[in-house]
Parts: C-alpha cells; sequence; structure tokens
C-alpha cells in the first residue's frame, strides 16, 4: 500500500507532478501541490489505488525538490 501528501514548504509550484498525475495531484490557490486523490486534502491517509502507483513514483521522481512524499502507511 502507498500513501501520499506534499510538503508544501518546500514544493516550489512548478507543475509537474499534476501533468504527471493528475489523478493524484492537483494545485492550491498559491500554485502548491497537494493530494486530492479521493478527497485526500494533503492529509496522506487514502491508499493510492494500483493503477496509479505508477504515475505517483514518476511524479515523486520528477519532483525537483523532493517535496512527494510516499509511505507504506498512512501518515
Ligand atoms: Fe511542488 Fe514537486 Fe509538485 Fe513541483 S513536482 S509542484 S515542486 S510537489
Amino acid at each position: 500500500a502507498k500513501y501520499t501528501c506534499v510538503d508544501k514548504d518546500t514544493c516550489i509550484a512548478c507543475g509537474a507532478c499534476g501533468a504527471t498525475a493528475p489523478d493524484i495531484f492537483d494545485y492550491d490557490d498559491e500554485g502548491l501541490a497537494e493530494v486530492i486523490f479521493k478527497g485526500d486534502n494533503n492529509r496522506g491517509i487514502k491508499e493510492i489505488d494500483e493503477d496509479l502507483l505508477e504515475d505517483l513514483l514518476d511524479a515523486q521522481e520528477g519532483c525537483p525538490t523532493d517535496s512527494i512524499k510516499v509511505e507504506e502507511k498512512p501518515f
């Protein structure tokens, strides 16, 4: 199981993650990324569906500031 959330303190609003994994990430009013999957609201408590895990890992690897956190357990 994978759970994810964005560290908004280090996110630079580059827009990469939402392009790579639009079902998982969107942006707030300041352009900072947040997890929107199943209403997660960037809490990191919703288990990401199996068919989205490749997108998730691509987004994590593509984040220039390592702001996308991924854990096996809810945050
Ligand atoms: Fe923020 Fe990283 Fe997403 Fe860019 S890829 S918007 S830095 S979380």
